[in-house]
């Protein structure tokens, strides 16, 4: 049968590294390797990350994880906040864009992603928030 559980906590960025052990706990029972781990580990990460810098920018709101363990080992997992949203999903996605403009960013998270996770979809509107799906 499915396994699943929900986490939800305010944006602080301390609260980043908190959601990526939480999460990779839950991930455990599926006896994955260190490699295995550590990829589903920074994919979480870059999503929360992006849920925190960019999604409420300066603002605290809530950030949602939802994570499952499906009868074939598959793996699902959705964060979600309810910040300012992306208003051109697509090129948000593109290797290199970052809306970021003081540098610190290099604009590779989605790609992230993309690479360590088998799929990755994004759902957002402006002003209402973004949903990113993990699956592998
Ligand atoms: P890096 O991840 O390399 O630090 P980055 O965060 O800018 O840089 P991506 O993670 O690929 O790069 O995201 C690309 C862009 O998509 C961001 O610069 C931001 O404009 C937008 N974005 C991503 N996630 C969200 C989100 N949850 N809410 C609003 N905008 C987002
Ligand atoms: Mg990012």
């Amino acid at each position: 049968a499915i396994n699943e559980m929900t986490l939800s906590f305010i944006s602080r960025s301390a609260n980043e590294g908190f959601a990526r052990a939480a999460v990779a706990s839950f991930f455990v029972q599926l006896d994955p390797t260190v490699e295995e781990m550590s990829d589903i580990k920074t994919a979480i990460s870059e999503a929360v990350t992006n849920a925190i810098v960019h999604g409420y920018r300066d603002n605290l709101g809530k950030v949602q994880i939802h994570a499952r363990i499906y009868p074939d080992n598959r793996i699902y997992i959705r964060v979600k906040d309810q910040g300012c949203g992306i208003p051109d999903v697509e090129k948000a996605m593109e290797p290199l864009y970052t809306t970021c403009t003081t540098g610190e960013r290099a604009g590779l998270g989605f790609a992230v992603m993309q690479s360590f996770m088998d799929k990755v979809r994004v759902r957002s509107s402006p002003g209402k928030g973004t949903t990113v799906i993990l699956t592998k």
